[in-house]
Parts: C-alpha cells; structure tokens; sequence
C-alpha cells in the first residue's frame, strides 16, 4: 500500500498521516491538500468571512459528531495530563461502532459538553489509570460514569451488586 503521497497545493511528498481522512471521496481515504495546507485554506476563509467560516463548522460537526466527540474527548483528557497513547484515528474507529452504554446498555448520543443529557457518551478509563490507551477506555453513557466516579471496575460492578443485594428482598 502507498504509504505517502503528492499534496495538489504545495507540491510536496508526505506521509498519509500528514493528510486529513475523507472516507468518501478520495480513493486512498485521504484529502487532497496536506494538514499543513488545509490549515491555511481554513484559515484564509477564516480571515476573509468568519461567518462563512463558523457556519462550516457547524454544519461539520451535525455531520460528524462522533468524530467531534472524539476530537474534544482526547484534547480534555490531553489537557487534563493524561498520558495519550491512542490517536484520533483509532479512538475514532472504535467509537464509531459504539451505539450503547457499556454498563447499562442504553443508547448513546455523542454531542457536546454544552448540551449533555443523562445517555451523553463519555470515556470511561477502566481502571482509572493514567493511560489512555485502546486497552484502557471504554465508552459509557455520562450517568454510568459519574456513578462509577475513580472506581476501578471491578470496584464498580462489587458496588452495584452491594447496592442490589441490599434492595433484593424489597423487589420480590
Ligand atoms: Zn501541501
Ligand atoms: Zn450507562
């Protein structure tokens, strides 16, 4: 498989990563110009009609919440000074696939911060470690994980069925 190949703006050679994804159009599932080039595309737009600019933004995250969630996920975990041993392009992949709560099993929603509801998705670090890795996350609903807080999961799961053994003669 080509590994690299030849940005229609500035000419040069790079690596695939140094491309943006685009599943669709593109055969080899990367952009035409390079990051480097695109950022300054973006940021040219930016200057000569931020409205413009803003409004394509929004209408990319409507089409791509997942990919906005992951994107938002990793830079808080990042910024939090968790150790990232996981690009976007794999958290992405996983979580794609990944329609309901891992512990409760409800459907999730992937949105922002700003307009969470109780099935908002969020990353749950297994054990609570410091790592952020494909081994270490799993995608649970906001309710699941604020219950859970720094549990590990097996600490979870012993609260739960404390909690459900306490209450297990009053369901029947
Ligand atoms: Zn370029
Ligand atoms: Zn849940």
């Amino acid at each position: 498989m080509n590994r690299s190949k030849k940005c229609t703006k500035c000419g040069l050679v790079k690596s695939l990563n140094e491309f943006y994804i685009r599943k669709k159009s593109v055969s080899d599932g990367r952009a035409y110009l390079c990051k480097e080039c695109a950022l300054k595309y973006y940021k040219k737009i930016y200057q000569e009609n931020p409205e413009k600019y803003w409004e394509a933004q929004k209408r990319w995250v409507r089409k791509n919440p997942v990919k906005k969630w992951s994107m938002v996920v990793l830079a808080r975990k990042r910024d939090l000074g968790f150790d990232i041993r996981i690009t976007f392009d794999e958290l992405y992949q996983i979580v794609r696939n990944i329609k309901v709560c891992y512990y409760c099993g409800r459907n999730l929603v992937y949105r922002n911060k700003n307009r969470t509801c109780d099935n908002s998705a969020s990353l749950d670090r297994i054990n609570n470690g410091k790592i952020i890795s494909k081994n270490t996350i799993r995608v649970v609903c906001i309710q699941c994980n604020r219950t859970k807080q720094n549990r590990t999961h097996n600490q979870f799961v012993g609260y739960c069925e404390k909690i459900a053994d306490k209450f297990e003669e009053v369901r029947e």
